[in-house]
């Protein structure tokens, strides 16, 4: 039996790779990747971090955890904080988490990425094609362009995280996103 290709996958949370790193494990060799500078306060980057065996290890699948730079994705994202998530923030935000997976896939001579991003209805598609397909070519790899929320992903995730019992947080990652979950909080008719 000819070897499966191999690909990195960018996990942003258990909950989401939950379905997605299920879902490609039949057809590739699956790395994944958790690199997300983004998760603050730090003890939610641990709580994410450290549930992510919980669905890599029934998968025999490898999972590698990305170097942060102290202030990177605070600096980067300074000009744009203030917009709200959907927008250019979340752009910026994606290209530096899809560049160091990009990178590292080179580094690990796999030529393939893909993110688990795009199973959450929160996050744009377009955003995440279009810096996955920039971040790739950069790095001289090819992005996997799959929206894994299609076919009921995002439900079959929302499953697998409730059968494993994995924490469903309200908010995106970033200390933005965690002010703009407190107001929906406080004002449950306020919007996105
Ligand atoms: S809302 Fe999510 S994707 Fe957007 S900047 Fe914050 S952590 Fe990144």
């Amino acid at each position: 039996m000819p070897a499966r290709p191999r690909i990195l996958v960018h996990a942003c949370c258990a909950s989401c790779a939950s379905y997605v790193l299920e879902h490609l494990a039949g057809r590739f060799d699956v790395t994944a990747l958790f690199y997300n500078p983004n998760i603050q306060p730090e003890s939610e980057y641990r709580l994410r971090l450290g549930e992510m065996p919980a669905v890599c290890r029934p998968l025999g699948i490898e999972l590698i955890e990305g170097h942060r730079e102290p202030g990177a994705w605070e600096a980067l994202i300074a000009p744009v904080a203030h917009l709200p998530e959907g927008g250019e923030r979340c752009r910026v935000c994606y290209r530096m988490r899809l560049d160091e997976t990009a990178r590292a896939a080179a580094r690990l001579g796999i030529a393939l990425i893909a993110t688990t991003l795009s199973v959450s209805p929160h996050k744009v598609w377009p955003m995440i094609v279009e810096q996955g397909r920039a971040a790739a070519a950069r790095a001289g790899v090819e992005f996997l362009e799959e929206d894994f929320k299609k076919r009921g992903g995002f439900g079959i995730s929302c499953e697998r995280s409730r059968e494993l019992g994995l924490t469903r947080q309200d908010y995106c990652g970033c200390l933005p996103s965690l002010e703009e979950a407190r107001r929906r909080r406080s004002s449950p008719h306020q919007k996105g």
